[in-house]
């Protein structure tokens, strides 16, 4: 059990003289360099680390608390944030390396700097046997990591101490770490605009990595020293002088460039040293502040076109608008004395702080800095809002709350191995299965994420390590299409969905098949839409899909088509019976002399004669006259539902009557129409009624309901003959299923 009190102060572990004084000269740089500094902080933090790592060494063999001191060092020194990001640079190793816990940090000093340790830690793992080819991603995840930015500043203070010790490893860990850094470090270090450390990463990554060019270039650089210095002196003295007596404040120097950008123009410009060598840059730092600064640069960058002849094109004005992370100076190119290329810098003493420090130089440095990267316009914003009052609990808050979640759309998942794979955010353990291959998506029965067991609807982080496990008697669930997002996911699933649907419609099909032969019965796929219809089915594939998956039994369709067989039958009967009657009476009526009353459509201008609205009959139709109590004669149909009663019940009214000639007459039909609900039916109703066959529509309505379709026409038609057609053509349409004629609800009985 580790004793926090005791470890802090310093019982049974004397630190040692030289450690003591590397520590005090932290603190005099924290003084120096910060806004404020708790020193009680970085003492005990020092404290903390100096006894966790008491018993390691570095590969140098020096004591292991040297490199925390010094990436401390570094962190104050190039990022100059605060105090809070020098104890965690102090920490940064603790829990990873040691038995300290973040439980212990969490106690001994706060839950803050507890979570950028915790960062800390589970950063360095993220880079473990990484695809760094993805680098990008690996980038991203990095940011979306960083619960803090701290986390992200301690990272590159701890990356630059490594490539400046790195000789001590073994070559093949130099080069893996080199092309790590180059890859992925560099790149983010421009982002944030840190380009003083960015420098320094990137001439240790040529070290390590293109040993000779870096040689050649060192080489000729010392070799031609002596020279250059001198030039670049001829060219500053008259400028100095210039400067001086027009009253500015400003700093000028000769430039080194940084050993990267010279190889890079060499491998770019393919030109030989000795030409790069020979274009000379000088910079021009100026006091002024704010907008007085900015006009200062201007003025000087007139006086320099005065003194030495411009290249026009070379001119860059990033003062006006300056680069995305921040970055702001004018740059020219002029001919020096000889007719030697010189690049000069002109910028003020804020714009060289964020040149070099990037976002960190805000936090001592109010600058109000122009961007249209959005990215880097949230971080300046945030920055800036700090500090419009650093002491305030509000600026506090946004320290801790402060998340670089930059990609909040996608998150970063891993295989066990290490592979690294993109999701869209709200992904699920299905979606990566899916992504991974069809085959793993499809047999997947469940996912441990970071070696937990999670449901298959958890929703991923950024950084999770998943491991899918599956079975091949495993089979997509249908309920997965809730929770995955992904297209691919979703596809495959509705795909496999479909096909075993289809499976299990001909499975059905055959069932019912086979069942209805042992039965007897010879049934058309059309009837038996029919029946579907009227079992509430929206269609046949529906019935044999439930019938092909037992949620319907098949029993219950034979005894359903029984039934229906039974009905038709009877309903046939009934005409029939009906049918006879009628013809023994017309028989009786013809045999006692009764005349027939020939009907043609028209109103008899002797006889009243009115078509009945209960069944309406059309020309064609078998009908019969009715003798009403008003003394008009109604025509019938003989099917009309109130025939049998009017013709055996009062047959002393009923009056024998033929359809004469045919006239260009229209009379109302109705019929009512069932199938499935589909998109576009009823246009395709109407359309095939009114287009194709010419035929008025007098009402139509609708109803639909679990996916059937019923619908009520009334028409105007000709004769008989012409509804038939009428009722042909609409059974043809797709999907309508049974087209009966019914008489409209009348009173004429
Ligand atoms: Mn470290």
């Amino acid at each position: 059990m580790i004793e926090a009190s005791s470890i802090l102060k310093g019982n049974g572990l004397q630190v040692e003289t030289q450690y003591s004084i590397l520590l005090e000269e932290l603190l005099e740089l924290c003084r120096k360099n910060l806004p404020s500094v708790d020193e009680d902080l970085i003492r005990r933090a020092f404290r903390v680390s100096y006894w966790a790592h008491r018993n390691d060494r570095r590969a140098s063999g020096e004591l292991y608390i040297a490199h925390p001191l010094t990436v401390a060092r570094i962190y104050v020194e190039q990022i100059g944030f605060d105090d809070v990001g020098v104890a965690a640079s102090l920490l940064h190793d603790v829990v990873e390396d040691t038995e300290i816990s973040l439980e212990f940090i969490a106690a001994t000093f706060d839950e803050k700097l507890a979570s950028i340790i915790d960062g800390l830690t589970k950063m360095s793992g993220a880079f473990e046997n990484r695809d760094i080819t993805k680098a990008e991603n690996v980038r991203k995840l990095m940011l979306s990591m960083a619960s803090d930015i701290r986390v992200i500043f301690v990272k590159f203070a701890d990356r630059l101490h490594n490539m400046q010790t790195l000789g001590s490893l073994p070559a093949h860990k130099q080069f893996r770490i080199a092309s790590e850094t180059l890859t992925l470090f560099t790149p983010l270090a421009h982002r944030f605009g840190f380009h003083s450390l960015k420098n320094q990463l990137e001439d240790f990554c040529l070290a390590y990595i293109h040993p000779e060019e870096y040689d050649e270039i060192t080489t000729g650089l010392r070799n031609t020293q002596n020279d250059r210095d001198a030039y670049i002196k001829s060219f500053i003295e008259p400028l100095r002088e210039r400067l001086s007596s027009d009253g500015f404040k400003f700093d000028i120097y000769g430039r080194s460039k940084n050993l990267y950008s010279i190889y890079r123009k060499m491998k770019r410009q393919d030109k030989p040293l000795s030409e790069i060598f020979d274009i000379f840059a000088i910079r021009i730092v100026l006091e002024g502040e704010g907008s007085k600064g900015k006009e200062e640069c201007w003025r000087v960058y007139s006086i320099i076109t005065d003194l030495f002849k411009p290249i026009p094109e070379r001119f860059r004005d990033f003062v006006s608008v300056p680069k995305s992370n921040g970055y702001q100076s004018l740059h020219t190119t002029v001919f020096g004395p000889d007719g030697r290329r010189v690049e000069v810098q002109i910028r003020t003493r804020d714009m060289h702080e964020i040149a070099e420090k990037g976002v960190a130089a805000h936090w001592k440095y109010k600058e109000e800095v122009k961007s249209d990267d959005q990215e880097m316009d949230r971080l300046l914003t945030w920055v800036r809002d700090l500090l419009e009052d650093p002491e305030s609990e509000n600026a506090t808050e946004f320290v801790r709350d402060f998340r670089l979640n930059l990609y909040d759309e996608e998150i970063y998942i891993f295989t066990p191995k290490g592979d690294l794979f993109t999701l869209p955010s709200g992904a699920s353990p299905v979606d990566f299965a899916y992504l991974i291959h069809t085959q793993v998506g499809s047999h997947c029965i469940g996912a441990k994420v970071n070696g937990k067991m999670v449901p298959l609807s958890y929703r991923l982080k950024s950084g999770d390590q998943v491991e899918i496990i599956t079975s091949k008697k495993q089979t997509p669930n249908p309920d997965w299409i809730k929770f995955v997002v992904t297209q691919k996911a979703r596809s495959r699933i509705r795909h496999w969905i479909n096909q075993k649907r289809r499976e299990a419609q001909s499975l059905g099909r055959d069932s019912w098949n086979k069942r209805s032969s042992r039965a007897g019965l010879t049934v058309s796929d059309q009837e038996l839409a029919r029946v579907a219809t009227r079992l509430r089915f929206p269609n046949l594939e529906q019935l044999f899909f439930e019938i092909g998956s037992g949620l319907y039994d098949v029993n219950d369709l034979v005894k359903a088509v029984k039934a229906s067989h039974q009905e038709e039958l009877a309903a046939k009967q009934e005409e029939d019976t009906l049918r006879l009657q009628y013809e023994t009476f017309l028989d009786s009526a013809q045999s006692t002399g009764k005349p027939a009353l020939l009907i043609d459509g028209e109103l008899h201008s002797d006889i009243k004669t009115d078509y009945a609205t209960c069944c309406n009959p059309i020309p064609g139709d078998s009908v019969f006259g009715f003798l009403s109590r008003t003394g008009t004669i109604k025509i019938h149909r003989v099917s009309c539902r109130n025939a049998p009663n009017l013709i055996l019940n009062r047959a002393d009214r009923i009056i024998s009557v033929e359809w004469s000639r045919q006239k260009e007459v229209q009379f109302v039909a109705a019929l009512r129409v069932m199938g499935e609900d589909r998109v576009g039916i009823l246009s395709d109703l109407t359309q095939v009624v009114s287009k194709n066959l010419k035929t008025n529509i007098r009402s139509i309505t609708i109803s639909t309901e679990d996916g059937v379709f019923e619908g009520n026409l009334v028409l105007y038609v000709q004769d008989l003959d012409h509804l038939r057609r009428v009722i042909d053509r609409i059974k043809r349409i797709e999907g309508i299923h049974g087209v009966y004629r019914f008489e409209e609800q009348g009173d004429d009985a």
